[in-house]
């Protein structure tokens, strides 16, 4: 699915250099569901970004889905984000004047479906994550973990390859959190790939594999036994 060898990232702060990422080597197969963890500050948003597309390494090799990432353009990045990759974000990211259903609807307007198909996907993915009878409600009418259902179901719509998810837990109480990541394990159980950032470890082992950053590079790799989260729920 995605390999990453040797990445460096810096960024400018006045006339110094802040080094966060200091050669990170990554492999991700198809249907893995891998937490990255570190603490605050260790690089865990900047590796996603650049996973994402979102941002671009200094130095390094990218490789997602056998397309080498380098040096896109705005609009080749663009495309290949609409057709590999969904995004989840702690704070939903929702547009606030938009219903539930043209928020799931936004991505497919992109892909540039009919408007009959992107009525019948968003509906069919907004059902999906138990919110039908939500779908003409603004983000505002919506709990948390109502909106981060939402936001799910918008990353699934145009059906990516790769989940990424940065702290999506992150502003939902815990057993609204463990709700979350039941559906989370529930996609992965059916194949999906996902990529969750998270500084919890109850999250993180709710995830078949953990990788820890710190400093800069990745002190700890491993595969662990998943916790399933719909026992809490
Ligand atoms: P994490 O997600 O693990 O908390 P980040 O990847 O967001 O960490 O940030 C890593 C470090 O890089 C932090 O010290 C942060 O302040 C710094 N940083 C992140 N983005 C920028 C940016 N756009 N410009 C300058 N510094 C940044
Ligand atoms: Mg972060």
């Amino acid at each position: 699915m995605l390999t990453i060898k040797k990445l460096h990232k810096s960024y400018p702060i006045g006339d110094r250099s802040l080094h966060v990422l200091k050669g990170i080597d990554l492999s991700v197969e198809e249907g893995e569901m891998v937490a990255i963890m570190g603490s605050s500050g260790s690089g865990k948003s900047t590796l996603l970004n650049i996973i994402g597309m979102l941002d671009e390494a200094d130095e390094g090799e990218y490789i997602l889905d056998g397309v080498t990432i380098k040096n896109l353009t705005e609009k080749k990045a663009a495309i290949y984000r609409n057709k590999f990759l969904g995004f989840i974000f702690q704070s939903f990211n929702l547009i606030n004047y938009k219903t539930a259903q043209e928020n799931v609807s936004l991505p497919l307007y992109y892909q540039g479906l009919k408007r009959k198909e992107r009525q019948e996907k968003s509906l069919f993915h907004l059902e999906k994550v138990g919110l039908r009878d939500w779908a003409d409600h603004h983000p505002s009418e919506l709990s948390g973990g109502q909106k981060q259902r939402v936001a799910i179901a918008r990353a699934l719509a145009a059906n990516p390859k790769l989940l990424l998810a940065d702290e999506p837990t992150g502003a939902l109480d815990t057993k609204t959190s463990y709700d979350i990541m039941a559906f989370l394990q529930q996609l992965n159980d059916e194949g999906k790939t996902l990529l969750i950032v998270t500084h919890e470890e109850d999250i993180a082992n709710m995830c078949k594999r953990i990788v820890r950053l710190k400093d800069g590079v990745i002190m700890e790799d491993v595969k662990v036994d998943q916790v399933r989260a719909e026992q809490y729920v």
